[in-house]
């Protein structure tokens, strides 16, 4: 008989290529054939996958597609400003067509695509292929923003500042109108929103979905979305786990990075173990210079020693003026700043790293809880303020900077003070030192989840098993 073959088809972002080229590693690993639908600015770290000995295929679909309306140079999301993100919606659409050719002439066994693409249930339908969704979060996120969805809690509040609770789930969650996203609250209708309720919709009608995570670090959660709110799911990550590659698979993750990271890793082992904060906040949320300014400033009063990651802004003021004077110099000895990319897993996973000072993005919000670090939580946009809570209160191994406004871009308004204090209390005391033990026991959990007869091991080896079935029915 022939082997099973699975496509996986990415979304253009780094947080969704990252975990789905992780997540083509171990289907090969357990002797799945795997193709990876790859556009031109993902195609490095397949080829670094597959120099490493993954035997993983590839194959090129031009982006942006022909007839798209996407200025040039813009091959991910990342890139996007909220004026092209309307575009791009439209150019993942316009993807559909050749994918369609390849898998009428490829005829894999199975499709994993990105939630962005729902289109993609019925295009594998017609050629009688069943489609698992990956939306790249936490199954506790899946299960509060399909509540936020139903149950619109924020209607019912007076003020901005009126906490509401999420009604029905396992813990009593509060959140303010602020927190949910602004096209939610205002009821704004347009082609990404439209995106939006075609992604539910062909979730519902897929053969089911794939969850970066497992079952130990949201129990409540996964039960609750695979019996109440009745999907398909399998736990089988935390996908960064799975892979023993080497160092260089742990700093060549997605892009290259703005430091050596021999250095990085030398001024981190001159560090006591615990002693240094990382901030970073992934590959998509932007700051104003002022924001910028007052991390630093907060920094400066915590008296921690730090890795600072600072994402390049967009126009020259950012570039140039965020710094207070003099900081660098100050502060030669006690941290270090990327411009740009950093190596974060390697960092995160180093000993003299203590916390994290992270915006909750679901990868990030991972890498932390397998590193074994209490989190700052700051969330910016998109599902960070649901994985926040699951931080915070559910698996309480971090605590809030009190970030209250979703929004997109040029986020600000948390002040040094409370930047400070947020740091201090997950690197220092009592309560730090509780959080850090809890945390890792999420970290040892996380690493029996992986082994064999592990939960996700086990979720992983259903699957293949139920596709294999699937499949020799069909061939
Ligand atoms: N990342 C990295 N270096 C950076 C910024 C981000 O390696 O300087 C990685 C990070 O380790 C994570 C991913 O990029 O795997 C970001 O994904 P996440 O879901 O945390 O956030 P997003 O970027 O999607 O907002």
């Amino acid at each position: 008989m022939s082997q099973l073959h699975v496509f996986f088809f990415p979304l253009m972002a780094h947080g969704h290529m990252i975990p789905t080229l992780e997540m083509a590693k171990l289907f090969t690993s357990r002797g799945v054939q795997t193709t990876i639908i790859a556009t031109p600015g993902f195609v490095k770290p397949i080829e670094n996958a597959r120099n490493s000995g993954f035997n993983i295929g590839i194959h090129l679909m031009k982006f942006p597609p022909e007839k798209s309306e996407l200025p040039d140079g813009i091959t991910s999301l990342d890139q996007s400003s909220d004026d092209v993100i309307p575009k791009f919606t439209k150019a993942l659409e316009l993807l559909q067509e050749p994918f369609e050719k390849l898998l009428e002439e490829f005829r894999p066994d199975c499709l994993v695509a990105d939630m962005f693409f729902p289109w993609a249930t019925d295009a594998a339908a017609k050629f009688d292929i069943p489609r698992l969704v990956f939306h790249g979060t936490s199954c506790f996120s899946l299960c509060t923003s399909e509540h936020m969805r139903i149950y619109k809690p924020y209607k019912n509040v007076s003020s901005d500042s009126e906490e509401f609770i999420l009604p029905n789930l396992p813990h009593q969650l509060k959140f303010t109108r602020t927190q949910v996203p602004d096209f939610d609250r205002e009821e704004i209708e347009n082609d990404f929103t439209k995106m939006l309720t075609k992604v539910k919709e062909s979730e519902t009608r897929s053969y089911g979905v794939l969850v970066n995570s497992f079952y130990e670090l949201e129990p409540d959660y996964a039960d609750h979305y695979r019996k109440v709110l009745r999907r398909n799911a399998w736990h089988i990550g935390p996908l960064l786990l799975s892979n023993k590659g080497g160092e260089d698979d742990k700093s060549q993750r997605g892009k290259e990075s703005a430091i050596d990271e021999h250095e990085c890793l030398e001024w981190l082992n001159s560090k006591e173990p615990n002693s240094v904060v990382y901030i970073c906040f992934g590959s998509m949320a932007t700051f104003t210079a002022k924001q910028l300014h007052e991390i630093a400033k907060g920094l400066e009063i915590s008296g921690q020693k730090f890795i600072w990651v600072v994402r390049e802004g967009k126009n020259q003021e950012e570039n140039e003026n965020w710094l207070p004077e003099g900081f660098e110099e100050k502060t030669k000895d006690i941290g270090l700043i990327i411009k740009g990319w950093a190596p974060q897993l390697l960092i995160l996973q180093n000993k003299a790293i203590g916390g994290f000072v992270t915006h909750c993005g679901w990868n990030s919000t991972l890498e932390g809880v397998c590193s074994g670090l209490p989190m700052v939580t700051w969330p910016v946009f998109a599902e960070q303020f649901f994985n926040e809570k699951l931080v915070t209160e559910v698996l309480r191994i971090g605590v809030s900077v009190g970030s209250k406004q979703w929004k997109r871009i040029a986020n600000e308004g948390i002040e040094r003070e409370a930047i400070a204090m947020a740091i201090r209390r997950i690197m220092e005391g009592e309560e730090g030192a509780e959080m850090r033990s809890r945390a890792q026991e999420y970290k040892k959990k996380a690493r029996m989840a992986i082994e064999e007869s592990g939960s996700s091991y086990n979720d992983l080896s259903a699957l293949v098993e139920e596709l294999s079935a699937y499949h020799r029915v069909t061939t």
